[in-house]
């Protein structure tokens, strides 16, 4: 069994990014520059929008964190993103979602600039992906690529069953897998909860990519041996053992089910980091623009 090591795969992206970067600015180059959005005060939202402010100090980009409370009009939230679009020197811009139920998350999202949607949400960015043209990939599925491969995971020809359909993970996901590209080349089925006897289809599944944000809800039960687990689901329970308080869990019951797979990522230091690395990637993709 190989872990698929996200956090430190992220690390070395972000080395590679780095270095980029200085040889961009040490020839009279832009420093890339990431905007988001945080509308609200939620606790998870925080700590990604955080991790993402973060992660672009380290690369050397500059970053704009705009803050706008959890009643903003719509109006108001659509005017922010439009000012954004026109200001130049902001290459990427991502809105960190979920967004207050008054508020229509898909406008937002149709209201960015699709050159600086580096989160890759955009329909026409979504749009170019299904047909295979440059773009933007969404964070989160280009980063388990990204993992696939630094990891030379065999997909081609394999059996890959997403289970999830979000527009941001399982849906993309199953997409990318399907598409002639290494990684890719799979047998996609994409599950959900209206598919009938998930066990029989997980039971038949090489890579198995669980998106749906129920804690361990993958079993040992439900696998084949030498499966290839990406558990994307991210949990945030109470727990007396951390110094936070909390603690994050997967969808995968990992302790139980990993000496059963040929790899498996573990939550966290799996997907988590990897998507960060990969809005990063689009970000300077966008500022090389
Ligand atoms: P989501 O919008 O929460 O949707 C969940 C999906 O799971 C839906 O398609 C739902 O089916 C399906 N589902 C629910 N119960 C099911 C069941 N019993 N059997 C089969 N399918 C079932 O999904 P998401 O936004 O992709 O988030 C999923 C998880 O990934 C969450 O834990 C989230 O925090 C995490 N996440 C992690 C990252 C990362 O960077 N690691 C990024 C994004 C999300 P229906 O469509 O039929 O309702």
């Amino acid at each position: 069994m190989i872990i698929l090591d996200g956090k430190k795969t992220a690390n070395d992206i972000k080395e590679e990014i780095a270095l980029e970067v200085t040889s961009i600015v040490s020839s009279g180059g832009k420093v890339p520059h990431l905007s988001a959005i945080l509308v609200g005060t939620d606790g998870a939202s925080e700590t990604y929008v955080n991790a993402k402010v973060k992660a672009c100090e380290k690369v050397g980009f500059k970053s704009t964190l705009i803050r706008l409370s959890e009643d903003v009009s719509q109006e108001d939230l659509l005017a922010e993103v439009e000012k954004i679009n026109k200001n130049s020197d902001i290459d990427g811009l991502i809105v960190q979602l979920p967004l207050p139920s008054h508020v229509d998350e898909m406008k937002v999202t149709e209201a960015i600039d699709p050159e600086k949607d580096v989160d890759g949400f955009h329909p026409s960015n979504i749009g170019r992906m299904v047909l295979n043209l440059p773009t933007y990939l969404p964070a989160t599925p280009a980063g388990i690529l990204e993992l696939l491969k630094r990891y030379n995971v065999e997909t081609s020809g394999k059996h890959c069953v997403v289970i999830g359909r979000s527009h941001i993970v399982g849906s993309p996901m199953s997409i990318l897998m399907g598409r002639n590209t290494n990684p890719g080349n799979c047998t996609v089925t994409l599950t959900h909860s209206r598919t009938k006897n998930l066990q029989e289809i997980t039971k038949t599944a090489d890579i198995l990519i669980v998106a749906l944000g129920r804690v361990e809800f993958i079993t040992s039960d439900m696998l084949k041996d030498g499966v290839c687990i990406i558990d994307v689901g991210i949990t945030r329970v109470k727990s007396d053992k951390t110094k936070s308080g909390w603690k994050l869990l997967g969808d995968v019951d990992f302790e139980n089910v990993k000496h059963m797979c040929s790899f498996i990522t573990p939550v966290p230091g799996g997907v988590g980091p990897m998507t960060i690395a990969m809005l990063l990637k689009n970000t300077l993709l966008s500022s090389k623009k």
